[in-house]
């Protein structure tokens, strides 16, 4: 079971030939709406990479029924409007468990708005957060994730990004604690972390961005390898190896197109290149892609008792991550399980 505790919106693309300058008014090439928010994303990639595509399972009914699904629980907040109603949907047509998805009266569901440049795939995305900011530490659905140790409710694994109030994160990463709960941090968007954040998390998934504001780097680009050079940055690694000192026992920051460095508390680390990809087509939801595959691999080790492999972790995801980067779309473009080969 993974609980995914964060944020839904509601995403407004316009697909453009290049990102508008100040004051210009552009003509979009194409304009799309689609489902997202990071915390929605997430639980949509846990559920469609543990599952085959809905087609292909019911020609081979059998099989397909008996391999093990992720019992995948969405926490959050939307307003009561169609919006909200079509996130709601759409998670559930997933296979995500929306019970704890409060769409509450007089709130407007979050949105992003999202400028694509086609040529390179970069995104630049602007969130109007509305409905995730009414997310709080004492609200009945975040409190029921930590019931007692009998309760179906209680996840294996705990997912949270920074689209809600920092509050409600930091007081489910305490209570994460206390329940013995395992937590995966994905800080995005970055913002500054009290030191007690990191004590006792399992998985801190960051990109150089993240990486930089929370490691006190002043330049990004400082921790990224450069191109030719198959050689972790001194910078990236002081980084993690701080991570590691704060209490987290698994460091992952994905460096887009130039790999992902881990570092462990028990020492294991390593940069696990990218998965070569034929177009970047848009890098929306590649993140939280990866973010899932990983976690997928984290409760599966956990279920069968094994010793967590990171780097098999990370291979497994930046392979589901490429599959994301070569379609258009935040949550559509995540792949079913089938679609990784
Ligand atoms: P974010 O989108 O959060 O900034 P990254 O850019 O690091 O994160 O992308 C997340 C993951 O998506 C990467 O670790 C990698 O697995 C995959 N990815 C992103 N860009 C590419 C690319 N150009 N080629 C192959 N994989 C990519």
């Amino acid at each position: 079971r993974i609980t995914v505790l964060g944020s839904l919106n509601m995403d407004l693309v316009a697909y453009v030939s290049h990102h508008p300058a100040p004051g210009e008014t552009m003509t979009a090439d194409k304009f799309a709406t689609s489902t997202g928010g990071k915390g929605a994303n997430q639980a949509v990639a846990c559920a469609k990479l543990s599952r085959p595509r809905p087609s292909s399972s019911s020609s081979s009914s059998g099989t397909a029924a008996t391999t093990t699904t992720a019992h995948v629980g969405m926490v959050g907040c939307v307003g009561d409007d169609s919006y909200g109603a079509l996130l709601r949907g759409n998670l559930a047509r997933h296979g995500v468990d929306v019970s704890g998805v409060d769409a509450r009266a007089g709130l407007k569901t979050g949105v992003a708005l999202i400028v694509v440049d086609a040529p390179s795939g970069e995104n630049r995305i602007i969130l109007s957060p509305e409905a995730n900011h009414a997310v709080l530490p004492d609200d009945a659905a975040v409190a029921g994730i930590f019931l007692e140790p009998e309760s179906t409710k209680k996840p294996d694994l705990l997912i949270m990004q920074l689209e809600i109030p920092l509050a409600t994160v930091l007081a489910a990463l305490a209570r994460a604690r206390e329940a013995g709960v395992a937590v995966l941090l994905n800080p995005a968007p970055a913002q500054p972390l009290p030191a007690a954040a990191y004590a006792g998390l399992a998985h801190l998934v960051v990109n150089e961005t993240e990486a930089a504001l929370l490691g006190g780097v002043a330049d990004s680009a400082s921790l990224v390898p450069s191109v030719d050079a198959e050689k972790v940055p001194a910078a990236l690694r002081a980084v993690a190896r701080a991570f590691v000192a704060k209490g987290v026992r698994n460091v992952v920051a994905t460096l887009g197109s130039h790999g992902v460095f881990f570092l462990t508390a028990d020492g294991r680390s390593g940069l696990v290149p990218a998965e070569k990809v034929a177009a970047v087509v848009d890098t929306t939801a590649a993140g939280d892609t990866f973010v899932g595959a990983y976690a997928l691999e984290a409760v599966a080790a956990a279920a069968a008792g094994r010793e967590f492999d990171v780097e098999a972790a990370v291979r497994k995801a930046n392979r589901a991550a490429a599959r994301t980067v070569e379609r258009a779309g935040a949550q559509d473009s995540i792949p079913w399980r089938d679609e990784l080969v």
